[in-house]
């Protein structure tokens, strides 16, 4: 049986269409596990969205969205020769960095669109003013180039980046790329509205996934199902390792393991050792080297057992507490963009 994601579809819709009322150009981004629900489910969300562009991290992802979506592909990975596929494909928008790339891929396909990505304070990917200045002399020389804006990457949270945005784009400009798009993510939405004011004749075109997808956490609910259920007294052997109970209880098998994402919590209390000496005394649970899982069972958080396995894990249910039944939900908290779901059920 499964870990499954459970959607409430209204309002994780409602979240997605409040972004893009105030964000009209808002390119839905998909990539990696797709924010917990899978690329090719948002490329089907994105397109009911009705947007012309999405984005996705690296060329492999193109494969989950291409069928669902009908628009442009964004590619936030920037090209480089040994991995972006070689034949020509209109749908999408390369990301290039290097002057070096741009020359790459209009050698491989003079039709190719692509964004100039700047580097920004996050030190990632992207042109220097000095090189951004090289492809601009390199594009002018090739007025037909499908030049189609300029990326930023910009880091979450903090101070506003927005005097940053602006004195990457005075480079642009000192570079002389035409005004087009100005591709960013990370901005909230006053900065977003100063950015549009400050360059008028640019198309501003906010990346985003997780407010768009994660935006209203209240519409998510993941679930294990509980798979076994064994009561066991003090000393009872269990588990891979042989460890022994170190008290009565019940020990559960749930759905969910590493290969879903399913780890380690730290550990119970504060991790001093005066803390895990007051532990001991109490001969708690921690002190017998249990560990705190993401699984609440009657909105009590319970302990692992022994370490998640593959696809299982095995909790430690202290007698006198209410005790599921086999094919029971118990709800698990997990980080959605770190967690394989075997199930998304949107209802
Ligand atoms: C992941 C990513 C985004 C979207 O980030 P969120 O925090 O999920 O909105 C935007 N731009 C780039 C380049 C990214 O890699």
């Amino acid at each position: 049986m499964a870990l499954t994601l459970y959607v409430d579809a209204a309002r994780f819709r409602a979240n997605q269409h409040r972004i893009l009322a105030t964000q009209p150009e808002v390119v839905p981004v998909a990539k990696g596990n797709g924010y917990g629900l899978g690329n090719t489910r948002l490329a089907t969300e994105a397109r009911n969205l009705g947007v012309d562009t999405m984005a996705v991290g690296t060329y492999a992802e193109i494969a989950d969205v291409t069928d669902e979506f009908p628009g442009s592909l964004l590619v936030l990975t920037p090209w480089r020769s040994f991995e972006a596929p070689v034949e020509p494909n209109p749908r999408l928008i390369h990301t290039i960095g290097r002057v070096e790339d741009l020359a790459g891929l209009l050698e491989r396909d003079p039709d190719a669109r692509f964004v100039l990505e700047r580097m920004t304070s996050m030190l990632r990917h992207g042109f220097q003013p000095r090189e951004l200045r090289e492809a601009g002399d390199f594009l002018r020389d090739r007025p037909s180039a499908r030049f189609e804006g300029v990326a930023m990457h910009l880091p979450m949270g903090g101070a506003s980046h927005l005097s940053e945005v602006q004195r990457l784009m005075t480079d642009a400009v000192a570079a002389g790329l035409p005004p087009t798009t100005i591709w960013v993510s990370h901005l909230t939405d006053p900065e977003l509205v100063q950015l549009a004011r400050s360059w008028p004749d640019y198309t501003i075109r906010p990346r985003i996934g997780t407010d768009l997808w994660l935006g209203d956490r209240g519409a998510f609910r993941v679930c294990a199902t509980v798979l076994d259920v064994h009561e066991v007294e003090k000393g009872d052997l269990f588990g891979y390792r042989g460890r022994t109970a170190p008290k009565a209880g019940t020990i559960l098998v749930v759905s969910g393991g590493t290969a879903h994402g399913i780890g380690l919590e730290s550990p119970t209390g504060a991790n001093t050792l005066k803390a895990r000496a007051g532990a001991i005394a109490r001969g708690g649970m921690d002190a017998a080297g249990f560990v705190r899982s993401p699984y609440s069972i009657g909105g009590k958080q319970r302990l692992f057992a022994e370490p998640p396995h593959m696809q299982a894990s095995m909790l430690f249910n202290p007698q006198g507490a209410p005790v599921p039944a086999v094919g029971d939900e118990v709800d698990v908290r997990v980080r959605y963009t770190a967690t394989s779901f075997d199930r998304v059920v949107i209802a």
